[in-house]
């Protein structure tokens, strides 16, 4: 642990950041409070310069405030992307939730729209390939390939992508190569039925343990 932490918002007890709200009392190193004009102009200004910037903005407001407490995630997904005016939807899907990318695709098809999928073990690359040792060929020896996944899905021009389960740094690969809009439907946690946040839920628990260092 570093021996002198900056503090920022993950440290502070306020929830709903509101200074028009006169009950809030915000930390003594209030980003927002603390934070130049220049700064916040320099946010707001990518809103109003980039169209699709804004036109995302907005959209995700009308689903959260319709949706809130009401609409599984995939429903917003799916209104978020009609009300985009998307048309093309890639899936990158581990192969593990084949299943329920079949399922997400039912459902994308009957709402009008073009899909196009790619599995993480499509171009069959053997893990040899990538230098990854013998002792860490475990599960199987075909490497997923998530940048195959981004560029395949840029070939056929999708409009958004759609993470589905992609296991942990094949996701950062996929989000860093994928040149589409890009949303995660699924977090992949062969564990925790893909809810990651199970762990953090009983980090006063069964999960104590991840509170210290875990080492290597
Ligand atoms: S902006 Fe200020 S009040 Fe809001 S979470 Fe960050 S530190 Fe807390």
């Amino acid at each position: 642990m570093p021996n002198e932490i900056k503090h920022s918002c993950v440290d502070c007890a306020v929830t709903l950041c509101d200074a028009h709200n006169p009950e809030k009392k915000f930390p003594p190193f209030c980003i927002s409070r603390a934070m130049t004009e220049e700064q916040r102009d320099k946010s707001l200004k990518e809103y109003f310069t980039d169209p699709e910037d804004k036109k995302i903005i907005q959209v995700a407001a009308t689903v959260e405030s319709e949706g809130y407490r009401k609409w599984p995630r995939v429903q917003e997904t799916i209104l978020f992307a009609k009300r985009m005016g998307y048309k093309k939807i890639g899936i990158a899907t581990c192969t593990a939730l084949i299943k329920e990318s079949r399922t997400l695709t039912k459902m994308l098809r009957a709402n009008g729209f073009e899909v196009y999928g790619i599995s993480c073990k499509a171009g069959e690359v053997p893990k040899t390939e990538l230098g990854i040792p013998p002792m860490h060929h475990g599960p199987g020896h075909i490497a997923c390939n998530p940048v195959l996944q981004a560029q395949l899905l840029e070939e056929e021009g999708t409009d958004l992508n759609i993470v589905m389960g992609l296991c942990v740094g094949h996701d950062i690969l996929f989000n860093k190569h994928s040149h589409a809009p890009t949303t995660t439907l699924v977090v992949k946690d062969r564990v925790l039925m893909h809810n990651p946040a199970a762990a953090l839920h009983h980090a006063d628990g069964y999960y104590k343990n991840l509170c210290e260092d875990i080492g290597e």
